[in-house]
């Protein structure tokens, strides 16, 4: 051991069978810690539980976070992995609990904390954290989880007695805001509120935490209390302004890391084109985990341990017996030294693999992304991310687990065949230089106001003063919900009437309708579910589905009672939905003029129908039958950015009419494919119509609409970044070394139309087209 990891994968990329496969080697800068100085404040018993602990010098941005924090100025710290944001808030909410008075009577309330994470088993991780800094020395710090797991006294303890509170948003939608009465003396000493990893509050579900906090901000001051929010965040564009529009204030942010860091590198790899070129959908590459598979294989030979990010369960599983089986031909000693790890673990089962990889005892470890946040695993030679883990910050987050000590980390991103991930292979820049991804969210989506609305009617009766803090929709949703019969207003202000409980209105995980249930016809097993919404395109009659490896054909699909009944089978072939999908512009919010072209975003209605399923030969991609359905269609009211350009222009172009549709359709894959480097939303979650003339705009238009109702965001950042998002669409379509398209460019697995018609060079030109008239200012502010 002790190999340097960098130098190990330039002399594995020297080899003649791996030629052009490491297209981007960069060193990180080095950066000496930049320590700073004790806050005065900091109690005297924290610091020596820090000390303890190995925690003697402080860096600068946990300094400059907690001083924030002690204050009373919400902050957000945005640093590297492993650069100890915990300390921005251990620091003054230790502080403050350890040298609160005990309380001398029941009115008296003590200072309390409310730490929220993203999942229950990273609360649990914290929770072991602060349990321990405290130990005995620190009566005053109480910590408790409340989470699913809890039992009646522990939960009884937590209300009456705790004063560190470790949960999540889903606990406090539920139960802790609904039930606050009960949480009255927690409340009242509410002094701090912890949101760690807050970049994970994005899309719909960081809509619902936003008004999820909103809702607590209310209750906390119903108490009496004014809560400093303190939040962390992985490295983002402008974390105080998502930061802000999650809590709805405005928010401090530090986002200079003062942690150490030397010998670094980040690789880009590329996975070859396959030989023999054209494949039924067009050249295809390696995939990634095969790739990922080998390279980890020769890292291990070569002494290095490494953990690889992968996609799927089964992705981890095979990457596992994989390269097991490859280290069996090269040493049969090195085989059993590989692991997967994945949910379905026990905790167990996971701490047991975490501790033979820091030991040594393992040397590879294949991990799923999903995994990511509860893995207690760092000090690793190298990380392998397979394919673009949906955020930059996510990228980030996996490559901070390698480094021992800090010192002599690789990091290596293997490109899937997609066109973010082309792209991101091609433009080093976009990983390694400032972040122009934000964390988006939109508040103001009324599908998701109204359901929180409701449910803070329920915990105390809105008055006209509240719904300033809910956005300038609110009143417009008290309104709706009054004559629904939900609400009713009364002299002391809107009241809950319905006999419902309001906080079931809205489920903050899911993405809107009831999910439909996957079950085994003969046993009744539920397999698992579909969004509503994809359920037409996934699980129709006649349907292959895959779960967990194994195979099923759907036989009825009733979405009345949201149920598709499956059996085992495993026929020779697959299938894909076809569909046709119109879309309406119910209004235009905004609208700038690029020369003759338009650019566009607002409210659109889009309709989407399923009408028929090709079965394919497994393997040759054979079309044996195209099977109609009849589903009806479903009608999403959304948001979208939209594009046109004038037929003056197409005239000017030379671009050929029957060219356009092709052109205008692969223009609109491909953009899709680009915005989550912009918006971190994954290209399922939005979608795209194109036409070479829309009967609102009456010119060739491309759209690109949020797949949820009421969007989520992501289409209006498309629309402020869309220079720089279009621009980057074109330059991935250009760079492909395809021939007429490929899915690193344009072709979409999702497309509904069976990736027909596509047209390479027509959207490049047509693209230009457009471009061509874009405002001066070639880079939006973030954007390099
Ligand atoms: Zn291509
Ligand atoms: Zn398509």
């Amino acid at each position: 051991m002790g190999a340097d990891p960098t130098k190990v994968l330039c002399e594995l990329a020297a080899s003649p069978s791996r030629a052009d496969r490491l297209v981007h080697l960069a060193p990180l800068p080095d950066r000496p810690a930049d320590i700073a100085a004790w806050p005065e404040w900091v109690a005297p018993a924290v610091r020596s539980a820090l000390a303890a602990s190995g925690v003697r010098e402080l860096w600068t941005h946990q300094v400059a976070a907690a001083d924030h924090a002690y204050a009373g100025r919400h902050v957000v710290v945005s640093t590297g992995t492993a650069s100890g944001k915990s300390l921005a808030y251990l620091l003054p909410a230790l502080s403050t609990l350890v040298t609160a008075d005990e309380p001398r009577g029941p009115r008296d309330r003590p200072p309390t904390v409310l730490y929220l994470a993203p999942t229950k088993a990273l609360a649990r991780d914290q929770l072991a954290a602060v349990e321990a800094l405290a130990g005995d020395d620190m009566p005053g710090v109480r910590p408790a989880a409340v989470d699913g797991d809890n039992d009646r006294e522990e939960r009884a303890w937590a209300r009456d007695h705790a004063t560190w509170v470790l949960a999540n948003p889903d606990i406090c939608h539920r139960t802790i805001l609904p039930g606050h009465e009960r949480w009255a003396r927690f409340f009242g000493g509410l002094q701090y509120v912890v949101i760690d990893e807050c970049h994970h509050y994005r899309g719909v579900f960081g809509s619902h935490v936003a008004h999820v906090l909103r809702r607590l901000r209310r209750l906390a001051a119903h108490y009496g209390a004014d809560p400093t929010f303190v939040m962390a965040s992985a490295t983002v564009s402008e974390p105080e302004v998502t930061a802000g529009r999650l809590i709805g204030l405005p928010v401090t942010p530090v986002a200079v890391d003062g942690s150490p860091r030397t010998g670094a590198h980040v690789a880009l790899w590329e996975p070859p084109l396959l030989d023999g070129g054209h494949g039924p959908d067009g050249q295809i590459r390696r995939s990634a985990t095969t790739e990922a598979a080998e390279l980890m294989t020769d890292l291990v030979v070569a002494g290095i341990r490494t953990l690889v990010f992968v996609r799927s369960r089964r992705a981890a599983e095979t990457v596992a017996a994989t390269t097991g089986r490859r280290l069996e031909e090269v040493d049969a000693s090195l085989s059993e030294r590989v692991a997967a790890y994945r949910g379905g673990y026990l905790p167990e089962d996971r701490r047991a693999i975490e501790q033979a990889l820091t030991s040594g005892e393992l040397y590879g470890v294949a991990a799923t992304n999903a995994l990511e946040l509860g893995i207690d695993i760092s000090g690793l030679d190298a990380v392998i991310s397979t394919g673009f883990p949906g955020t930059r910050a996510a990228l980030w987050q996996q490559f901070g687990r390698a480094g021992r000590d800090r010192q002599d980390a690789l990091g290596v991103f293997v490109a899937r065949d997609d066109p973010l991930d082309s792209y991101l292979i091609r433009h080093p820049e976009t990983i390694l230089g400032r972040p122009v991804e934000a964390t988006v969210i939109d508040p103001d989506n009324p599908y998701i106001l109204g359901p929180h609305l409701a449910a803070a009617a329920a915990e105390l009766p809105l008055t006209d003063a509240d719904l300033d803090l809910f956005g300038p929709l609110a009143a417009e949703g008290v309104a709706a919900l009054t004559s629904a019969g939900l609400l009713r207003r009364r002299p002391r202000g809107w009241f809950w009437i319905a006999r419902q409980r309001a906080s079931d209105l809205a489920d903050i995980r899911s993405s809107g309708g009831r999910p439909v249930q996957i079950v085994h016809g003969e046993t009744g097993r539920l397999l698992g579910t579909v969004d509503a919404a994809t359920a037409p395109a996934t699980v129709h009659e006649g349907a292959v589905y895959l779960h967990q490896g194994e195979t099923w054909l759907v036989e009825t699909l009733d979405l009345d009672d949201a149920v598709a009944v499956v059996r085992p089978d495993d026929p020779d072939y697959t299938t894909t939905a076809r569909s046709l999908t119109e879309i309406t512009v119910s209004s235009t919010e905004r609208q700038q003029a690029w020369g003759a072209a338009d650019l566009c975003f607002g409210t659109v209605a889009v309709t989407h129908q399923v009408v028929s399923y090709l079965r394919r030969k497994i393997g040759s991609g054979e079309v044996l039958g195209d099977e109609p359905l009849d589903l009806p269609p479903r009608t999403l009211e959304t948001k979208a950015v939209w594009w046109t350009v004038s037929d003056d222009q197409l005239a000017a172009s030379g671009l050929d009419r029957a060219d356009l549709p092709g052109a205008a359709h692969a223009a609109e894959h491909a953009s899709i494919g680009l915005l989550p480097l912009f918006a971190t939303c994954d290209r399922w979650d939005i979608g795209g119509v194109s036409t070479a003339r829309h009967p609102d705009t009456d010119r060739l238009s491309v759209f690109v609409y949020d797949g949820h109702p009421g969007g989520a965001g992501f289409a209006e950042r498309g629309f402020r970044v869309a220079q720089d998002w279009l621009t980057a669409t074109r330059e991935t379509i250009r760079e492909c070394g395809c021939l007429d398209g490929c899915p690193s460019c344009i072709q979409s697995p999702k497309c509904g139309n069976q990736n027909h018609p596509l047209d390479k060079s027509g959207a490049i030109r047509l693209l230009s087209v457009l471009l061509g008239g874009a405002p001066e200012s070639p880079r939006s502010k973030d954007f390099g």
